[in-house]
C-alpha cells in the first residue's frame, strides 16, 4: 500500500490570522499567550485538512512563528552576542526570537536585526543563522514538543525539524569565526536530545529537511554530515530525509547511503528515471516521491502522474510514499475562498488544500480503491486539463506575433553608458552622492482602509484616485522637506509591486485570498498567468506625472521588472517561461516608452527577483540568465540615451552573478548591502562595476533609526570600493512597511550623511 504525506503547510493562516496576531503581538496589542493561541488554531486547521485528506501522517513541527531557521537558532540558543546583550528578559524565547529577526522585540529591546536572505530558488526569505566563537548549545524546544502533542489527537505524527547541515551551511560565522565545520560536533548532543524529545513527545517519523544538499557541497561538509546523522538514534522510529526544490546535488547511490530509513525526492524540475531510482534504492529504505507540485497552483495531471508512478507502487509497495515536491508553504491555502475568480480559469486550479486531495486520489488509484467519487473525481480533473489546452484564453495571436517580429537591436540600448552618462548628467544635473529612495513610502493605515473601501464598493474610483493623489502630494512634500536630490511618487496606489501589473495587463489574475509568506509576518499575493500577457492601457502615468507636476525636483517614475512579475507570480506551465517573460517586458516597454513621451526622464524598472529565479542547478542557469538579461533589456531599451534607467534587486547574493547584472546595463542600479555591513560590495574589487550603483545604506526591514555617522561610514567603506562620482545614496528596500515617522528621520539622517560625504570627497579632491 503507497501512502501519502506532505512536507510542511504554510504557517500563516487561510486568512493570515498569524499575520495579524504577529503586528498586533509587536505592537502590544496582544499578549504572548493571545498569539500563542492564534498560532495553536492555525495549526488545529493544517493538521484537520491532513486528517480530512487522508494522509497517513500528520506532518507537525513545520509551523513556527517567524522563520524555521530562526526557531533553530532560538532553540538551540545560538544567539548573536548583540542580541543576547540587548536582551532584558533572556529566558523568553519570543523576545530572542523577535529581537533577532525585527532588531526590536514587544519588550522594546532593541540591535541589528539578522540578515534576511532568500531561501533557495522562492520568494520565501530566512533569517542567516550567525556562529561566533566559543558558541555554547543549549536545547529549549518547548516550542515544537507542543506542536507534536498537539498533532498526536489527529492521527501519527510525522515531526519535521532543520537538518544541521543545512543550518550550518546556510548560517556565517562572524566576529573572525570561520570554522562552521566544526560545529557538527557540538550539535551533537543537544540534536539527539531534540530528537529523543521529539520521540517522546509522539513523533512515529522523524523528518529532517537538508534542502542544501540539491547544491554542490564541498565533500568535506558531505563527509562531516553523514558522520553526524551516522551517529543518530531514532530510537527505532523511522527516519526521513528531505531534500526538495530539486534532486540533490549527488549521485542517488551516495544520497541514498545517509543514515535515513527513507529519502524524499522532488524531480518537479529535473526527473529521475524509475529504473534509476529503483536500482539506487538499498531494500531496506522507503522512497517519499513528490509528484504534486508544491509551488504553482495548477491542477496536476493526475492521470499522467499515475502512469508514472505506477511502477514505483507496484515495485516498491509499503516502501512507497508519496508527497507534494516540496513543503507547501509556497502555495497559497485554500482555492475554496476564492469566489470571485472567473470560473473557466479557476477549473484549472489547485492550492494547498487542493493539492491535498489530489495526492488522495492518486493514493487510492494506486491502492486499487477506486470508487465512484473517484472515478468522477479523475474524470473531472481530466476534462479540466482538455479545456485549458483548448481554450481561447491561453493564445492571442497579436501578441505571439509581435515577439516574433522581434530583431536584435529591441534588446540593446543605442548609446554606450559613457555616452548616454554625459547626456543624463547634462539633462538631471545632479550633485555626487545623489541621494533617492527606491520607491514606496510607508503604507499607512489610512492608505489600506482606502483600499479597502474601494474594493468593496464602498467608495467610488474617483474618491479612490483622489485620497491617493493626496498621498502622493503628502509624500512628495515630505520629500522636498526631507531634501532628497530624485523624489518618487510614493506608490500608495499599489497594493503589491507584482499585484499592481497583474491586475492591470491581460492574461492575469488576481486572486483574493492567495497569500504566499515572503518573512515573518509579510505575505504576497501573486498573481496567476493564465495566458498571453498584454497592456491594454497606460498602468503608472497618471500617477507619476501628478507627482512631477507638483514639484520642481526630478521625479523617477516606478515600474517592476518583467522578470520580477514573472517571479512573483503564479506562471503558465503550458509555454517556455521565457515566452511569458518576453511578452511581459513588451507590456513594461511600452510603458517606459509612454513614460519617457510624458517627460520623465529617471525610471526605475525594479528586478528584485532576479536572482531568486537562478535554477538550483548549475547546468541550467546560463540559459536563464540569458533569457532573464534579454528581457530586462527588451523592457528597457528603444528609448533615449538621456533617459535614465535605474534599476534595483535586494536580499540575495550577487556576487556569483554580477557579470549578468553587469550587463543589464542599466544606468544605475540600487542593491540591498547593509544587513550585511557592505560585504556585498567586495566583489567590486574584482569586477569594476561600469555604470552607477547604490548601495543600501540603511536596513528598511528594522524599525531601528540608522544614525547620520553609521550611514557615512557605509558610504566611506562604499568608497573603498566603488568611485565615489558612481554612488547613490539610498535605503536598502522600499519604505512601504515602515511608519512615517522613524522613515522621515532616517532619511533626514541619509541625506546629512550623504552631504557629509561630499564635503568629505571635496577636501579628499
Ligand atoms: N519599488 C519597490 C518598493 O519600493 C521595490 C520593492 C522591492 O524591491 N521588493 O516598494
Ligand atoms: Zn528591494
Amino acid at each position: 500500500m503507497t501512502q501519502a504525506h506532505i512536507l510542511g503547510l504554510p504557517r500563516i493562516g487561510s486568512k493570515r490570522e498569524l499575520k495579524f496576531a504577529l503586528e498586533s503581538y509587536w505592537q502590544g496589542k496582544i499578549t504572548e499567550n493571545d498569539l500563542l493561541g492564534v498560532a495553536k488554531n492555525v495549526r488545529q486547521a493544517n493538521y484537520q485538512w491532513q486528517k480530512d485528506a487522508g494522509m497517513d501522517y500528520i506532518t507537525a513541527g513545520d509551523f513556527c512563528l517567524y522563520d524555521h531557521l530562526l526557531d533553530m537558532s532560538v532553540f538551540f540558543n545560538i544567539i548573536p552576542t548583540r542580541h543576547q546583550q540587548a536582551i532584558s528578559n533572556p529566558n523568553s524565547l519570543l523576545d530572542k526570537m523577535f529581537l533577532i529577526a525585527r532588531g526590536k522585540n514587544a519588550k522594546g529591546d532593541e540591535a541589528t536585526a539578522g540578515e534576511l536572505t532568500k531561501w533557495f530558488d522562492t520568494n520565501y526569505h530566512y533569517i542567516v543563522p550567525e556562529f561566533e566563537q566559543g558558541l555554547e548549545l543549549k536545547l529549549n524546544a518547548s516550542l515544537l514538543l507542543e506542536q507534536i502533542k498537539q498533532a498526536k489527537s489527529f492521527g501519527r505524527v510525522k515531526v519535521v525539524l532543520q537538518g544541521v547541515l543545512s543550518y550550518l551551511w546556510l548560517g556565517k560565522g562572524k566576529n573572525g569565526f570561520d570554522d562552521k565545520l566544526s560545529l557538527f560536533e557540538k550539535f551533537k548532543n543537544p540534536y539527539q536530545q531534540l530528537i529523543t524529545q521529539a520521540i517522546n513527545a509522539g513523533a512515529e517519523v522523524v523528518q529532517i529537511d537538508e534542502p542544501c544538499l540539491v547544491e554542490k557541497l564541498p565533500a568535506a561538509w558531505i563527509t562531516k554530515a553523514k558522520a553526524f546523522y551516522e551517529d543518530l538514534d531514532f530510537a527505532g522510529k523511522r527516519s526521513l530525509l528531505n531534500v526538495s526544490y530539486e534532486i540533490p546535488n549527488l549521485p542517488l547511490q551516495e544520497y541514498f547511503s545517509f543514515n535515513f530509513d527513507g529519502f524524499h525526492l522532488d524531480t518537479s524540475i529535473t526527473d529521475i528515471s524509475f529504473d534509476n531510482i529503483v536500482a539506487a534504492l538499498p531494500e531496506n529504505k522507503f522512497l517519499s516521491l513528490g509528484v504534486i507540485n508544491g509551488r504553482n497552483i495548477w491542477k496536476a495531471d493526475l492521470s499522467q502522474i499515475l502512469q508514472k508512478i505506477r511502477p514505483f507502487a507496484n515495485a516498491l509497495e509499503e516502501r512507497f510514499w508519496i508527497c507534494s515536491s516540496c513543503s507547501l508553504l509556497h502555495s497559497p491555502l485554500d482555492l475554496n475562498l476564492e469566489n470571485d475568480l472567473d470560473p473557466e480559469v479557476k477549473n484549472w486550479l489547485s492550492f494547498g488544500k487542493q493539492k491535498l486531495e489530489e495526492l488522495n486520489a492518486l493514493k487510492h488509484s494506486l491502492n486499487n480503491q477506486l470508487d465512484d467519487t473517484l472515478s468522477t473525481y479523475l474524470q473531472q480533473n481530466q476534462d479540466a486539463l482538455e479545456k485549458r489546452r483548448t481554450s481561447k484564453l491561453t493564445n492571442n495571436v497579436a501578441v505571439k506575433k509581435r515577439l516574433s517580429s522581434l530583431k536584435d537591436n529591441d534588446f540593446v540600448r543605442t548609446s554606450t553608458f559613457i555616452k548616454r552618462k554625459k547626456l543624463q548628467q547634462e539633462k538631471l544635473n545632479l550633485p555626487l552622492f545623489p541621494t533617492t529612495t527606491i520607491g514606496s513610502f510607508p503604507q499607512t493605515p489610512a492608505i489600506r482602509t482606502t483600499r479597502k473601501e474601494y474594493k468593496s464598493n464602498k467608495i467610488t474610483t474617483k474618491q479612490y484616485v483622489e485620497a491617493m493623489k493626496q498621498q502622493v502630494a503628502h509624500t512628495i512634500k515630505k520629500q522636498e522637506q526631507i531634501g532628497l536630490d530624485v523624489l518618487v511618487h510614493g506608490e500608495a496606489e499599489r497594493n503589491d509591486m507584482v499585484e499592481y501589473f497583474g491586475e492591470q495587463l491581460e492574461g492575469f489574475l488576481t486572486t483574493s485570498n492567495g497569500w504566499v509568506q515572503s518573512y515573518g509576518s509579510r505575505c504576497v499575493k501573486p498573481p496567476v498567468i493564465f495566458g498571453d500577457v498584454t497592456r491594454p492601457k497606460e498602468m503608472t502615468i497618471e500617477w507619476i506625472c501628478y507627482a512631477q507636476s507638483l514639484t520642481s525636483k526630478i521625479v523617477k517614475g516606478m515600474l517592476t521588472g518583467p522578470v520580477t512579475i514573472l517571479q512573483w507570480s503564479f506562471v503558465r506551465d503550458d509555454q517556455l517561461r521565457e515566452i511569458t517573460c518576453n511578452q511581459i517586458a513588451l507590456s513594461i516597454l511600452d510603458e517606459v516608452q509612454d513614460l519617457e513621451k510624458n517627460n520623465i526622464n529617471v525610471i526605475q524598472v525594479d528586478e528584485p527577483a532576479l536572482r531568486e529565479g537562478l535554477p538550483l542547478r548549475q547546468e541550467y542557469q546560463n540559459n536563464y540568465l540569458r533569457w532573464a538579461t534579454q528581457a530586462f533589456k527588451l523592457s528597457t531599451s528603444n528609448i533615449a540615451d538621456e533617459t535614465q534607467i535605474h534599476t534595483h534587486m535586494c536580499y540575495c547574493e550577487f556576487n556569483d552573478i554580477m557579470e549578468h547584472i553587469i550587463g543589464l546595463d542599466a544606468d544605475v542600479i540600487s542593491i540591498e548591502t547593509s544587513r550585511s555591513q557592505m560585504e556585498l560590495l567586495e566583489v567590486f574589487k574584482t569586477h569594476q562595476y561600469p555604470n552607477e550603483i547604490g548601495p543600501g545604506v540603511y536596513d528598511i526591514h528594522s524599525p531601528r533609526v540608522a544614525t547620520v555617522d553609521e550611514i557615512a561610514d557605509l558610504l566611506i567603506k562604499a568608497t573603498n570600493n566603488i568611485k565615489a562620482e558612481k554612488i547613490w545614496v539610498n535605503p536598502d528596500c522600499g519604505l512601504k512597511t515602515r511608519k512615517w515617522e522613524e522613515t522621515e528621520i532616517t532619511l533626514k539622517n541619509m541625506v546629512q550623511a550623504a552631504q557629509k560625504v561630499r564635503r568629505l570627497q571635496i577636501q579628499n579632491d
